[in-house]
């Protein structure tokens, strides 16, 4: 008896096999391997490698040696009741705990290899290099490693911890009563039923008869998806409750349901189903189901994958946001798109931005997608302050606002028969700010129910409401940028690229429909001596100046442009050559007589001059114009300056 109270073998006292198998179904449902190590060193079991271990660090003698130190280095750092982890030199992560049973340490529990955040590809990629690895080949083993959050290793580790205790404190009262009273019978062994460890899982599990009746769910599904047994006595009723979209069911739970049976027939392991599942509440979660068999009995496994998966999705809303951006899209596209990226995270949701006008007074409808028409346009144009719902008085304070019952809170009582009529109970307002502090407008989360916001939704509207302040500033970034794209810095004018552009498209319009157009170009007069005797600041103010002068002179139809140093170009439609030439001979005339101060008082006038031609075929092209334009202009020069030309016309 002595001797079973001081040298407990681990292996003695649980059913190895019987735990290797629980680890088996959790390495299926999770991917992460384990290890299980006796105090004496000895592998007691083992189930998965991830094949960056077992086809490279082991295989490699060098970063076998390293696999080898930091297995060592790990063990030797843990102690009872904590879990140890350790990233190991070859860039993965171990977890390590040992299994302590009365008071001794009988092995040591390893989860890993892991990866607790997104693998640095650039590190990978360099060891690969200095081992020697086939890159493509490891940077894909790479990416297999599943990635856990450390809390959920520790939450896994746990209980793993917990089942080989229990299973090893049952095995040591076996041992002991066999060992006192060998001559008494069993009837009194005390037997670990599985469905208590099933209890203790992190992982939702259930089984099924064959014929389709549910017999059992852990206590975890019931935690995952709110429905108890009652609720889903068979997998038909399950099916229709968590995946109620009639579509999805007939494409893709029933074929994958038809292999899963084709699998079983076959023997062979079926596929995993991957998708949202709809829980009692209404919210969905994304899960990965998993089907073994034991017996005649359908084991189903549901990992649990929503947060990774939320945080995939909102990544991908704020890529495609940037995209929408980039690509220059009309902002109320990018709004909607933001609201529907944020109501499908949560579907009993529903989302709407407001916009703040630039008085900073009223809020506007920026995006909705499932509120009323006749509530949106209600609230279209609502003066801000305290006291108007949510919206209206988080705009006004520039803080969050949160009313978990419209019903009976003081900011919505002007607008509760509203609410009521659009089915709104509950209403929680972030308002959107700009980078430098600016209130632009509010993203508004409501229910139909009465609603607490959890932790989870405040960072889900934070994320909304920044998302919405980036699209709405980049607009006018983009705004900015575009206008830098096509002004000359110097004047405000078109440059030649976008003055060519804008031309063309007068031209194309003018072919449809017929009518004059005329182009004028001009080009200072001995502008070199001014730059020369004044300086090039001067010089810069009379390009300014004669620039203001073609605003002022021309009409708002006429397209002005800066299309060289000191040439400009100006396209008059619906003008024929003789009201071009008067209006050339207008700003000859105005430019003649300009005055410029400068310090040494006024600048000597200066002049211009001028080359006028109007269009004379249909399909005459921007570029036939400016060269004729051209040929006027040398004539204006060659005939003494400060004057116009009409080009000649070709016989
Ligand atoms: P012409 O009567 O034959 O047109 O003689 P010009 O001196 O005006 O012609 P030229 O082509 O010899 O010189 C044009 C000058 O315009 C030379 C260049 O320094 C000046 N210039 C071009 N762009 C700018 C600018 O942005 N600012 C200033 N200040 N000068 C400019
Ligand atoms: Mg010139
Ligand atoms: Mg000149």
């Amino acid at each position: 008896m002595s001797e079973i109270g001081y040298n407990h073998k681990f292996s003695a006292l649980v059913d190895i096999t019987a735990f290797e198998r629980l680890m088996e179904s959790l390495y299926k449902a999770t991917g992460i391997p384990y290890g299980l190590v006796a105090k004496d060193g000895e592998l007691l079991s083992q189930v998965g490698w991830t094949n960056a271990c077992a086809l490279f660090h082991r295989v490699n003698p060098q970063t076998n040696l390293q696999c080898q130190e930091s297995n060592i280095e790990l063990m030797q750092s843990v102690h009872e009741g904590e879990v140890a982890c350790a990233k190991c030199k070859n860039g993965l992560i171990d977890y390590a705990t040992p299994i302590v049973i009365e008071g001794q340490a009988l092995a040591t529990l390893f989860l890993g290899q892991v990866l607790n955040e997104a693998p640095d590809m650039e590190f990978f990629a360099k060891r690969a290099m200095e081992f020697d690895y086939d890159e493509a080949q490891y940077l894909e083993a790479i990416r297999a490693v599943p990635i856990v959050e450390n809390e959920r290793m520790e939450a896994l580790m746990e209980c793993m911890v917990g089942m080989a205790q229990m299973l090893a404190s049952s095995g040591l009262a076996r041992l002991r009563e066999t060992q006192m009273a060998s001559e008494l019978s069993k009837s009194t062994e005390q037997r670990i039923e599985l469905k208590d460890l099933l209890d203790l899982s992190p992982i939702g599990i259930g089984w099924s008869t064959l014929d389709g009746k549910i017999e059992y769910i852990n206590r975890q599904f019931i935690e995952l998806f709110g429905y108890t047994l009652e609720d889903i006595p068979d997998i038909s009723t399950w099916y229709l409750k968590a995946y109620p979209d009639a579509n999805y069911r007939k494409n893709v739970v029933i074929p994958w349901y038809k292999t899963v049976i084709v699998a079983y027939e076959n023997g062979i392991t079926p596929p995993e189903l991957e998708g949202n599942v709809t829980c009692k509440d209404g919210t969905e979660r994304h899960i990965v189901l998993h089907v073994s068999w034991i017996g005649d009995k359908r084991l189903v496994t549901f990992s649990d994958m929503t947060a990774h998966w939320k945080s995939e999705r909102r990544n991908q809303a704020h890529d495609g946001m940037l995209q929408m951006v980039a690509k220059g899209l009309p902002l109320p596209d990018i709004l909607h798109a933001i609201v529907v990226a944020i109501e499908s995270e949560e579907p009993t949701s529903k989302c709407s931005i407001l916009l703040l006008d630039d008085e900073k007074k009223h809020l506007f409808s920026g995006a909705s997608n499932n509120l009323p028409q006749f509530y949106n346009d209600a609230i279209d144009g609502v003066e801000i302050g305290m006291g108007v719902g949510s919206c209206g008085t988080a705009a006004y304070l520039a803080k969050r606002v949160v009313v978990e019952d419209i019903m009976t809170h003081e900011y919505w009582a002007p607008y509760k028969e509203l609410a009521k009529q659009a089915d709104l109970a509950s209403c929680w307002s972030e308002p959107i700010v700009s980078s430098d502090g600016n209130v632009l407008g509010t993203f508004a989360i409501y229910h139909a129910k009465a609603s607490k916001p959890t932790n989870a939704d405040i960072e889900r509207i934070r994320f909304a409401a920044n998302l919405a302040a980036i699209a709405i500033e980049n607009r006018s970034a983009h705004k900015e940028l575009e206008r830098r794209a096509y002004t000359d810095y110097l004047t405000g004018l078109f440059n030649r690229r976008y003055f060519i552009e804008h031309s063309e498209a007068e031209l194309a319009r003018r072919h449809r429909y017929g009518g004059d157009v005329s182009l004028i170009m001009l080009d200072i007069d001995y502008f070199k001596k001014v730059n020369d005797q004044y300086g090039h600041g001067v010089g810069d103010m009379v390009l300014q100046k004669i620039a203001d002068i073609c605003r002022e002179t021309l009409r708002d139809i006429d397209v002005i442009g800066r299309i060289g140093g000191e040439e400009f170009a100006v396209l008059l439609p619906e003008t024929d050559g003789l009201r071009a030439m008067e209006a050339a001979e207008r700003l000859r005339i105005t430019i003649s007589k300009a005055e410029i101060k400068i310090v040494k008082g006024i600048l000597p006038n200066f002049t211009a001059s001028f080359g006028v031609v109007s269009a004379d075929t249909a399909d005459i092209t921007i570029d036939m114009l400016l060269n004729q334009a051209d040929c006027a202009l040398y004539d204006a020069k060659e005939s003494g300056r400060n004057r116009v030309c009409m080009a000649r016309k070709t016989p």
